[in-house]
C-alpha cells in the first residue's frame, strides 16, 4: 500500500480512538459555514465564550507544566555531556526539517506563482478591520533586535506573569542546568516539580473532556468568520501553503524519519492525532503542549526525553510557521513586482528560519514577526501595510494549518531522539491497542 495511504490510515485509527473530537472539527466547519455572513450574536457569542474557556483551561496548566518538565528533564539527564548530546541534536533536528519547510515554500512559490496578478486583490484590504494588528506588526518591524533582547528576561516573574514563553524558557533552562550541576542537593526541589507536573498532567486529562466542544466551537467561530467565499479569490496562495503542509507532513517527515530512526511514521500519528486535532482548533502549539506530551508519554516516548523536547519544540521548531512565512513574502514580492534576486531569496529562506523560531506558540505570531523578512524587501510603506492586511483576512484557517504542522514537526523530532537514545518503550509504541486513553 502507498505510505500516504497508509498515513492516512493511521491517522484515521488515531482519529477512530478519539472520533469525538474530529467530529467536532468537522462539524464546526459546516457550522461555521452556515453562519457566515448571518447575524446570530447569541450564538455567535456562545461558540466565542465555549472556545475560549477551553483555551483558558488548557493555557492554565502550560507554565506549570513547561516549568515542571524541564527541570525534571534536564536534571534527569544529570551528565552534562549526554545533555549537550541531547541538545545538539535536538537544534540539527529541529534546523534540518525547518530549513526543508522554507526551501519547499520558496520552491512551490516560485513554480505556482501566487502573488502574480494579486496586487489588486491585496489593495482593496487596505482599509479592514485589521488595522490594530497591522499597526503592532509594523511596529514590530523597527524592533528586530530588541525582539531577541526580549528572549532574555529582567525579570522572570513577570515574564511568568505575562506569559511570555521565551524569555520563561530561557530562565527555567538555565535554572535547570544549574541544579543538575549542584549534585544531590537539589532533591527536594526536583521532588517539588515532579508532584507539580504529575498534578498538571492529570488536570490535562480532566481538561481533554471539554476538547470536543472546544474544538468545535474554535472551528466554527473561524470559518463563520471567513465563510469558503475567499477561498475562490485566493485560491492560488492557499493552494501552495496546502501543498506545502502536505508536503512536509506527508514526505519531509517520514523521509527524516526514515533515515534518522526506526520510527514509523504511521504509528507516530496514529500515537498523537489528538494532539494534531486539538493544535489544528487551539491554532496554539503551546497550548497543544500538555497534550502533546501526554500522547508521547502514554504512548511510549519516555518523559526523559519528552520533557526536554517538546517544550522547547513547541517554542522555538515552527516549521509550519516558516513554511507559511517564506510562501507569504514571497507571494507580496511577486504582487508588489520585487525582483527576487537569488540572494535575496536566501535571505527571506534565512529570515524565515530565525522569524519563525522567535514567534511564540500562540496563534497569529507567526504573522506579527513575518515583519522582521520584510524589513529590507523594498517594499514602500503602503505596500507593507496593504500587504499586512490581506494576510490577516486569512489568518486564522492558515493559522490553523500550520500549528497542526508546527505540532507535528515537534513530535517527529521527540520521536527520532528518543529512538536514537533508545528511550521508545516500542512494544507499547508500536501497538495501539495498548494505547492509554487521554481523559
Ligand atoms: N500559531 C502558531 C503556533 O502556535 C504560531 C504562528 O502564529 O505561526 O504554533
Amino acid at each position: 500500500m502507498k505510505l500516504h495511504m497508509q498515513i492516512l490510515i493511521a491517522l484515521g485509527l488515531g482519529i477512530k480512538r478519539n472520533w469525538h473530537i474530529f467530529f467536532g472539527i468537522i462539524l464546526g466547519i459546516f457550522v461555521g459555514i452556515f453562519m457566515h455572513g448571518r447575524d446570530l450574536p447569541i450564538v455567535s457569542a456562545l461558540l466565542t465564550f465555549i472556545g475560549q474557556f477551553f483555551i483558558r483551561l488548557i493555557q492554565m496548566v502550560v507554565i506549570p507544566l513547561v516549568v515542571s518538565a524541564i527541570i525534571i528533564g534536564i536534571t534527569s539527564v544529570g551528565d552534562h555531556k549526554q545533555l549537550s548530546k541531547f541538545g545538539t541534536k535536538m537544534v540539527l533536528y529541529y534546523g534540518i526539517l525547518t530549513s526543508a519547510a522554507v526551501i519547499i515554500g520558496a520552491i512551490l512559490a516560485l513554480i505556482i506563482k501566487p502573488g502574480i496578478g494579486a496586487a489588486h486583490y491585496i489593495n482593496s484590504h487596505t482599509a479592514s478591520a485589521v488595522q490594530q494588528s497591522v499597526e503592532t506588526a509594523m511596529a514590530q518591524q523597527q524592533n528586530t533586535l530588541n525582539l531577541i533582547l526580549n528572549f532574555v528576561p529582567s525579570n522572570p516573574f513577570h515574564s511568568f506573569a505575562m506569559g511570555d514563553m521565551v524569555p520563561i524558557i530561557v530562565f527555567v533552562l538555565l535554572f535547570a542546568v544549574a541544579l543538575a550541576k549542584v549534585g544531590d542537593i537539589n532533591r527536594p526541589i526536583v521532588s517539588f516539580f515532579e508532584s507539580v507536573f504529575a498534578a498538571t498532567m492529570k488536570i490535562t486529562d480532566w481538561i481533554m473532556f471539554f476538547a470536543a466542544p472546544g474544538v468545535f466551537a474554535l472551528t466554527a467561530s473561524a470559518v463563520s468568520s471567513f465563510g469558503i467565499d475567499i477561498f475562490a479569490s485566493i485560491s492560488k496562495y492557499l493552494l501552495v501553503l496546502t501543498i506545502g503542509f502536505a508536503v512536509q507532513m506527508f514526505v519531509i517527515y517520514p523521509l527524516f524519519l526514515k533515515f534518522f530512526s526506526k520510527v514509523s511514521i504511521i504509528t507516530l500519528y496514529s500515537a498523537v492525532a489528538e494532539a494534531l486535532m486539538v493544535a489544528f482548533g487551539t491554532a496554539s502549539s503551546s497550548a497543544t503542549l500538555p497534550l502533546t506530551i501526554a500522547c508521547c508519554e502514554k504512548r511510549g516516548i519516555s518523559h526523559k526525553i519528552s520533557s526536554f523536547v517538546l517544550p522547547l519544540g513547541a517554542t522555538l521548531n515552527m516549521d509550519g510557521t516558516a513554511l507559511l512565512q517564506t510562501v507569504a513574502v514571497i507571494f507580496l514580492a511577486q504582487a508588489y513586482g520585487v525582483v527576487l534576486t537569488p540572494f535575496l531569496l536566501i535571505q527571506i529562506c534565512l529570515l524565515a528560519i530565525i522569524a519563525s523560531s522567535t514567534c511564540a506558540g500562540i496563534p497569529g505570531a507567526g504573522l506579527i514577526t513575518i515583519a522582521l523578512i520584510l524589513n529590507g524587501m523594498g517594499l514602500s510603506p503602503e505596500q507593507l501595510v496593504a500587504g499586512f492586511a490581506f494576510l490577516f483576512t486569512i489568518e486564522r484557517i492558515t493559522d490553523m494549518m500550520r500549528t497542526l504542522v508546527n505540532v507535528a514537526s515537534d513530535t517527529v523530532v521527540v520521536s527520532a531522539i528518543a529512538d536514537n537514545e533508545n528511550e521508545i518503550n516500542y512494544d507499547l509504541f508500536n501497538d495501539p491497542s495498548k494505547y492509554q486513553d487521554i481523559a
